[in-house]
């Protein structure tokens, strides 16, 4: 059964990653749904016919097999604060030797890639990977 993810359909409420409070205003992971094709009736004689016929056609249905990963708005503002401050303080730092935290700016871009920061953050996170894929003690 294939699973995929549905496009263009609104991602179902579930619980905030952190607060539990039901959102789905940011959608870290998105929901996967199981395919499958069904037989359905779409029409058939009425039940005083002399002849019983039935007409059936194959349709694609979807059953929720994972929820999404949801975030609240509070509670990404919340995440986006607390990463910002952590960039603004070691940025100058970071940038000068880049290769020295190497660990930290990787863990640093997966973060703001999960969430899917943008602005001022999203700049500094950009540089910050740029200067250390240029620094050549990067192995
Ligand atoms: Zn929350």
């Amino acid at each position: 059964m294939p699973r995929v993810i549905r496009e263009g359909v609104a991602t179902p409420y579930g619980e905030c990653n952190i607060c539990k409070r039901p959102t789905r205003s940011h959608v870290l992971e998105p929901a996967i749904y199981d395919e499958f094709k069904t037989e359905e009736v779409v029409s058939r004689a009425d039940d005083y016919a002399a002849k019983q016929w039935e007409e059936v056609e194959e349709v694609v249905k979807y059953r929720l097999a994972k929820n999404a990963i949801v975030l609240c708005h509070g509670c990404y503002v919340e995440q986006e604060k607390k990463l910002t401050a952590m960039v603004d303080k070691n940025y100058d730092r970071w940038m000068e030797s880049p290769a020295t935290y190497v660990a930290r700016i990787r863990t640093i871009a997966e973060t703001y890639k999960y969430y899917k920061f943008e602005g001022e953050l999203e700049t500094k996170i950009k540089s910050l990977v740029k200067a250390l894929k240029g620094s050549k003690n990067d192995r």
